[in-house]
């Protein structure tokens, strides 16, 4: 299935090749996205954007072991990365062109987190999980993910980035289908840094926003809807959306938020939301995430749905899985949300 934000159409490695040929092959993805994390940690795309440069340049630049580098570089040209010129230098291809800093559209954070420590830790010890249900995360680093992002800044400060960028690259079509202008307050739960809910208010004058998640993304919360010149019809509250979420609303979201948590606790948020929601007819709760495809087919999904699970103990669903959802907590489907890439669920309280 076709990802089209991203363009993700895989599956990887899925040419003309032997079975055992494949199956090793698939067994390189580590070393394939290390070299890539590699590449975007010293960041070497724009280190190449003024034109190709020499290994030696760029380990010179970087502070590396010339050779060492050289045959991370080589192992680059390999994966269509990067290319050697026959005068020895490294170039850039498409894929490092979306790395370059000053490509708006670049996902080098999202790259970042992915190939960074704390995915890579909770990844390896996916064992856990898979005896005992629980998420590895917690038993690799001793407390949940958001518990620790609040104490370690900096991993904090790029998992809010890898966000930001990817609301960045789906929220097009997304606020399409949410059409902002029938609503009067948004509130964008679990909303992050700002970017999806500033996006849905800078397509309509009139309509005010409030944007809700822990406290310690408040500060970079408030520069970015100051950024995107929403700050007056928009406010920052911090809270706790087990707890109690603001009031008020005609239009709620919740992206990207849901599939962090296992039914029972997605459940209370929805809860929440139901008793913080106006009771108008036209009011709506907007849950964007992607909905899992059928079996025997490539999904990205299905590889999200284990980051989510040895992470979290959250989980990607599947439509039935959804609706089950939705129903249990007092709302109903407007239409049948697509498959395959981020979708938008359009609920309403039930009748
Ligand atoms: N909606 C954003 C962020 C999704 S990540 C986007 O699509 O980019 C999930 C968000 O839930 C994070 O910003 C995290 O800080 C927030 N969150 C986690 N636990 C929370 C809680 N108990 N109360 C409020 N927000 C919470």
């Amino acid at each position: 299935m076709e990802n089209k934000s991203l363009g993700i159409v895989g599956p990887p490695y899925s040419g003309q090749l032997p079975a055992a040929a494949r199956l090793l092959l698939l067994t390189s993805g580590k070393r394939v996205s290390q070299v890539v994390h590699l590449v975007a940690e010293l960041d070497i795309a724009s280190r190449l954007a003024d034109g190709p440069r020499t290994a030696a340049e760029l380990a010179e630049d970087t502070g590396s072991h010339t050779e060492s580098l050289a045959r991370v570089l080589r192992a680059a040209t390999a994966i269509e990365l990067l290319k050697e010129l026959p005068d020895g230098t490294f170039a850039l291809t498409p894929l490092s062109e979306m790395l370059r800093g000053d490509n708006p559209d670049n996902v080098r954070d999202i790259v970042l987190f992915n190939g960074g420590e704390l995915v890579g830790a909770a990844l390896a010890g996916a064992m856990h999980t898979v005896r005992t249900g629980e998420p590895a995360f917690e038993h690799v680093f001793g407390v949940p993910f958001f518990e620790y992002l609040q104490t370690d800044q900096e991993s904090g400060a790029l998992f809010d980035r890898a966000m930001e960028h990817m609301s960045r690259v789906t929220a097009r079509g997304l606020t399409d289908k949410i059409r902002p202008e029938r609503f009067s307050l948004m509130v964008d739960v679990g909303g992050g840094r700002g970017h999806f809910l500033g996006a849905l208010l800078r397509r309509t004058p009139l309509t005010q926003g409030v944007l809700f998640d822990l406290p310690g993304v408040g500060p970079e919360a408030e520069r970015t809807l100051a950024e995107l010149g929403v700050a007056g019809r928009a406010k920052f509250v911090a809270g706790d959306f087990f707890q109690e979420v603001p009031s008020g609303g005609d239009a709620y979201v919740l992206k990207a938020v849901l599939h962090n948590w296992d039914d029972e606790a997605a459940l209370k948020i929805l809860s929440r939301i139901g008793e913080a929601m106006t009771a108008g007819e036209h009011s709506r709760l907007f849950i964007v995430e992607q909905v899992i495809g059928p079996s025997n087919q490539w999904d990205h999904a299905k590889l999200l749905d284990l980051d989510m699970m040895i992470r979290f103990g959250g989980r990607e669903r599947d439509l039935w899985e959804w609706r089950g959802l939705i129903e249990k907590a007092g709302f109903e489907l407007v239409d049948t949300p697509s498959t395959g890439a981020w979708s938008v669920l359009e609920c309403r309280r039930a009748s």
